[in-house]
């Protein structure tokens, strides 16, 4: 299995081949198919295996194929929320450089620092967000950035997120976004509270464990 034989769009393709990347892990390679479909998807999987690549891959596929070049402002078409911003930061990079070659543009906000120059990127336009949940609601609530236009999201370490108490800020987003949309959920254990919480965001899903 190759990237190429997985359809993906040339821009990416060369990305990733200057990344290095010569084959599609194991998540890679059973989760990238299913989204490329419009599926939604449950993952079990952890850190290190290739899981950023595995949901980042197909939305900035969706989204360069997509592309509306002729008219408006970029709109947030996708939201990835994560527990922390180490991995937020490190999610947001992975983008830039899976996208490199797409015009997409990605950023990252979290708490802990000061909300001007996130905000000011925001301003900027961008079509793929990373966030932490906390620091979203903050901007939410002030107007920052709306997710109406959605397409694409994704949870990212769920069972970490609930460990940290962040599920009500979770319900909090889920509420915030357009019914029809693609959803995404990844954790690396499956207890009872993360099987229910996926429900609640997923529709229809297929599962892939690694
Ligand atoms: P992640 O699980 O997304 O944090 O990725 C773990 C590490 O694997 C990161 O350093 C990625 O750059 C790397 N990686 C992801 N996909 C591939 C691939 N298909 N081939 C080689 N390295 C990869």
């Amino acid at each position: 299995m190759t990237f190429k034989q997985l359809g993906l769009a040339e821009p990416i393709l060369e990305a990733l081949n200057e990344q290095g990347y010569e084959n599609p892990t194991p998540i890679q390679a059973q989760a990238i198919p299913i989204l490329l479909e419009g599926k939604d998807l449950l993952g079990v999987a952890q850190t290190g295996t290739g899981k950023t690549a595995a949901f980042g891959i197909p939305i900035l596929h969706h989204l360069y194929t997509r592309q509306d070049k002729t008219k408006g402002k970029r709109q947030i078409k996708a939201l990835i929320v994560t527990p922390t911003r180490e991995l937020a930061s490190q999610i947001d990079e992975s983008l830039k450089a899976y996208g490199r070659h797409t015009g997409l543009r990605n950023t990252v906000i979290f708490g802990g620092v000061k909300q001007h120059k996130q905000v000011a990127r925001l301003k900027q336009g961008v079509d793929i967000l990373v966030a932490t949940p906390g620091r979203l609601l903050d901007l939410l609530g002030q107007g920052h950035l709306t997710l109406k236009h959605l397409d694409f999201v994704v949870l990212d370490e769920a069972d970490q997120m609930l460990d940290m108490g962040f599920i009500h800020d979770i319900k909090k987003i889920i509420a915030q976004l357009p019914q029809k949309r693609q959803s995404l959920f990844f954790s690396a254990t499956m207890p009872k509270s993360i099987v229910e919480l996926s429900r609640k965001i997923l529709g229809q899903f297929e599962q892939v464990s690694i």
